[in-house]
């Protein structure tokens, strides 16, 4: 078993085709002086086909391609143009004599070395960009350019095949869409590599960062891949593949089924409209939010573009850095409402993971309290998501929000950055709609003051519940404590959600518990109408959404908001299913 990063969910099974990088199989040898230019020659023709190949494969993208992998193939083309492809490898040739594909090797190695001293995560997995560019000049220079199995065979009881390679480049990927594979794992990439990214539009199980998963799985091996863990298993016992076979077939049937919901709109049996909006933590995910068919991004977690930001020349991302991202996001939603959240860092979630954190960090200085001890870090990213807000409907979220004069505080920080704008002539939605997280139990305890100020309530059930019962969230000692059906919690949760209803402000729930299916009866029960969840959960919700009678449920949950014992709580919600 080879554990890895899961970055594509499913469960994949099939025998192994291995792509055997043409790096490999590179010969070294000094070029002598009257051969050099030829030698020179030969690489640039190499770069060239690489070009039209690229250019090929842009052009003749399916229209059911994933959006991003135009995007992908552009930025291969434009590696290739850069000087560090097209010129410096001949430089080498030049002075060191290095044959071609040796020279090309040599200055990949020094790039890579580069690449691998970036402290941000995403910069540096752009690394395996340069890579893959480079793996395709040497297969054309070595002739070794891939020849792809027979395509999918009609015969289904054929085994469907595996791709296992050190690295594969997104436009090879999609190479491999129609054939007969069923997954892929490789040794490098990240979170983040595009072939993770490409994987997820696909919709294809794959694992990555699998360190040497190529050496050490053969050509026809049983490979089992499991997308959820992040595992994979090569040359299953027979009882683990009958296992993992059911697993898959159980996930295909239902998958099926949920996959037929993506356009039906989000309406229950009685005809009440309910809105599902999708969590995203970098503007590549709203594809997957769009896919799911969200109707806009009902929390988009900002921090993660600041986090691993440290350690470079600057150590926060810049003003247009920022509003490239957010304004990256709004675009793609194509007019549906993104909701950003300003800054949640701290705690769980450390700017600079050497940072020396409080004894207990959860409550100390986090989100808003981080932020209004920043201000000028504050108003960039104000700035930042003010701009984008010209390019289509954003709300700005503001994290963890307890004292009124936090929110008077924060109201005033949003208007002197629209007065900065105002001065640089820089466009933005004045009416900008403004709301706050509840996520602190003083916070669901004191709404008016809310009410009063803002425009719309988000509820952090995560926190909320970390709060409410003074349980870690990310302390596994305590995980059993951790209840979302604990009475006190779901009171909170009651009280937000009516408060709004009364006062006609919007209420969504963005924490965990509004993906979970096996709840979605009680929070519609208590009146809840807009939920924000993984995107990967959006159809399950909604079937059950599609399903639910609130007149039919309401009168269970008005009981079960009265009940105090755990268990019985338990057992009602279950058997809200049933109704
Ligand atoms: C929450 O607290 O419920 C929430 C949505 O925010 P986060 O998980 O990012 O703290
Ligand atoms: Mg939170």
């Amino acid at each position: 078993m080879l554990h890895g990063i899961p970055v594509s969910r499913g469960i994949a099974i099939g025998r192994a085709h291995l792509l055997r990088p043409a790096a490999r199989d590179v010969k070294h040898y000094l070029v002598p002086e009257e051969r050099v230019e030829a030698e020179v020659q030969r690489l640039v023709d190499a770069i060239n086909a690489v070009n039209r190949e690229l250019q090929t494969v842009r052009r003749d993208l399916p229209p059911d391609a994933p959006s991003e992998l135009a995007a992908f193939i552009d930025v291969h083309a434009l590696i290739l143009s850069d000087p560090i492809i097209a010129e410096e490898p001949l430089k080498i040739i030049r002075t060191r004599h290095y044959n071609a594909e040796w020279a090309l090797l040599t200055q990949i190695d020094e790039l890579s070395a580069q690449f691998d001293e970036i402290e941000d995560e995403y910069l540096r997995e752009r690394k395996n960009d340069i890579g893959q560019v480079g793996e395709r000049v040497l297969k054309i220079l070595t002739g070794s350019a891939t020849v792809l199995p027979p395509s999918a065979p009609s015969d289904e009881s054929l085994p469907q095949m595996i791709v296992v390679a050190h690295d594969i480049s997104p436009a090879d990927m999609l190479q491999f869409r129609d054939r007969a594979f069923v997954g892929f794992v490789t040794d490098l990439g990240g979170q983040n590599s595009h072939t993770a990214i490409v994987a997820r539009s696909l919709d294809i199980p794959a694992a990555v960062g699998m360190s040497n998963a190529s050496t050490l799985i053969a050509e026809d091996d049983w490979v089992i891949i499991d997308g959820d863990a992040g595992i994979v298993i090569v040359e299953p016992a027979p009882v683990v593949l009958e296992q993992y076979r059911e697993a898959q077939a159980q996930l295909i049937r239902e998958r099926k089924k949920l996959g037929k919901l993506k356009k039906t709109p989000a309406v229950t049996r009685d005809g009440t409209r309910i809105h599902l909006l999708a969590n995203i933590e970098l503007p590549e995910d709203c594809a997957a939010a769009l896919d799911a068919g969200a109707v806009g991004v009902g929390l988009f977690r900002s921090e993660f573009l600041f986090m691993g930001h440290t350690g470079q020349a600057s150590r926060l991302p810049s003003e247009d850095e920022q509003f490239e991202s957010y304004r990256k996001a709004v675009v793609a939603m194509k007019g549906r409402p993104v909701t950003i959240r300003t800054l949640d860092i701290g705690a769980d979630k450390p700017l600079d993971k050497d940072e020396e954190t409080a004894l207990n960090p959860a409550l100390g200085l986090r989100a808003i309290r981080y932020c209004l001890a920043e201000p000028q870090m504050f108003l960039t990213q104000l700035r930042a998501i003010l701009r984008a807000s010209a390019y289509g409907p954003i709300n700005l979220l503001i994290p963890m929000l307890a004292h009124a004069f936090e929110i008077d505080q924060t109201l005033a920080m949003i208007e002197q950055a629209k007065v900065q704008l105002r001065a640089v002539k820089k466009k933005f939605d004045p009416n900008i709609p403004v709301g706050a997280m509840i996520e602190i139990p003083a916070a669901a305890l004191t709404l008016p003051l809310f009410i009063k100020r803002l425009n719309f309530l988000s509820i952090g059930t995560n926190d909320l519940i970390q709060y409410t019962l003074a349980i870690d969230r990310v302390d596994h000692e305590v995980a059993h404590l951790y209840n979302p059906l604990h009475p006190a919690v779901l009171q909170l949760l009651h009280m937000t959600i009516s408060a709004g209803a009364k006062a006609g402000i919007p209420v969504a729930v963005c924490g965990e518990i509004a993906g979970d299916p096996k709840l979605t009866r009680l929070l519609l029960g208590m009146g809840l109408r807009e939920f924000s969840m993984h995107p990967a959960q959006v159809l399950a919700v909604k079937q059950e959404i599609l399903n639910t009678d609130i007149d039919l449920i309401e009168p269970a949950v008005k009981r079960i908001l009265k009940t105090f014992e755990a268990p019985s709580i338990a057992d009602a919600v279950e058997r809200l299913r049933l109704l």
